[in-house]
């Protein structure tokens, strides 16, 4: 398909990736290059490029991401103590890959983002 990317190679199972969650909607696998202890990127199956595609009707996956993330935190041990969430969009946020993905960091005290 004209639009997939990386990611959707790893959903599919067809290049190799550290997938610790998947169902039919969202698949969470560990990120290559880990900016901290805990670093899961949390990806809808589907492609939607960014933030900016996201269509009034995927409210509800968007939410799910999230939930996700929750469901990962609790699992790894890692709620109580926190941890961040971060969407980067288009080359001013630094996303490198066109394919929506939240990140997961945490395991430890993060650095600030200098804001
Ligand atoms: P972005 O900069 O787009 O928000 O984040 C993309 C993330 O995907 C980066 O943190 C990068 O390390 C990760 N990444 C890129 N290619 C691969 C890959 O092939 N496998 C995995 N597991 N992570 C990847």
């Amino acid at each position: 398909m004209a639009n997939e990317t990386i990611f959707t190679k790893i959903i599919n199972h067809e290049i190799p990736a550290d997938i610790r969650y998947q169902d039919d909607e969202v698949t969470v696998f560990a990120d290559i290059a880990p900016k901290a202890k805990v670093h899961l990127l949390i990806v809808p199956n589907k492609v939607i490029p960014t933030v900016n595609d996201i269509r009034q009707d995927e409210a509800l996956l968007i939410g799910k991401l999230v939930l996700t993330a929750q469901k990962m935190a609790k699992e790894l041990g890692i709620a109580e103590n926190g941890y961040r969430l971060i969407i980067n969009c288009n080359s001013d946020g630094g996303q490198e890959v066109p394919h929506l993905h939240m990140h997961l960091l945490g395991g430890e005290k993060l650095k600030g983002l200098g804001f």
